[in-house]
């Protein structure tokens, strides 16, 4: 079971990444997760990527893909994988594509979290941060004991800028700019998957697992 995981951000896919790579006994892939195996082991694409990143460069494409095709390749991803975060661009899911067909392999399902906008702004515009020790709340789904004020220290708690809704709005701008097309490829490529995120996580779970174990 060779899984890609699409979603925006916030909405929720890293999580149940982690589900299915749990219940599947399958390893849940992550490109950062990859670069920093590649580069504490010293390996010739570990380095070859050091050197673009020691110049504050993006990582080509090409060797992104060397590197995630490498790591599928690994013993423990026989059973299948969850790649996240990977391909983010066409050219990405190309040169994947071409690079597990040469070894005689393809993507099986790429699932999208699916969450409307104005969802991921509300779920991001309830945290609540301590800036002082760092502790996270939300008002819906972890509020503070006291009504803005840090349950460990006492200190008042903030929205943070990450967290605003004109700075969520431009990150899924973003995302939707880059990963709509990618949406079309898996549409095309009869393999995509879309489930309704905006439903409570283990109903979201439970719709991933039954296509996969169809
Ligand atoms: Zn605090």
């Amino acid at each position: 079971m060779r899984l890609i995981m699409l979603g925006a951000p916030g909405a929720g896919k890293g999580t149940q990444a982690k589900k299915i790579a749990e219940k599947y006994s399958i390893p849940h892939i992550s490109t950062g997760d990859i670069f920093r195996a590649n580069i504490k082991n010293g390996t010739e694409l570990g380095k070859k990527a050091k050197t673009y990143m020691d110049q504050g460069l993006l990582v080509p494409d090409e060797l992104v893909c060397d590197l995630v095709v490498d790591r599928v390749g690994q013993p423990d991803c026989e059973k299948g994988y969850v790649l996240d975060g990977f391909p983010r661009t066409i050219p990405q899911a190309e040169s994947l594509d071409a690079a597990l067909k040469a070894v005689g392999s393809k993507i099986d399902y790429a699932i999208d979290v699916d969450v409307p906008d104005e969802n991921i702004i509300s779920r991001m515009s309830g945290r609540r941060a301590c800036l002082k020790c760092g502790a996270t709340y939300h008002l819906k789904y972890a509020a503070p004991k006291k009504e803005g004020v840090c349950d460990t220290c006492g200190e008042a708690l903030v929205l943070r800028e990450d967290d605003k809704p004109e700075t969520v709005q431009k990150r899924l701008n973003v995302y939707h700019e880059q990963t709509q097309p990618l949406i079309d490829y898996y549409t095309k490529a009869e393999i995509l998957v879309t489930v309704d995120g905006t439903k409570d996580m283990e109903e979201v779970f439970q719709a991933i697992t039954e296509i996969l174990d169809k």
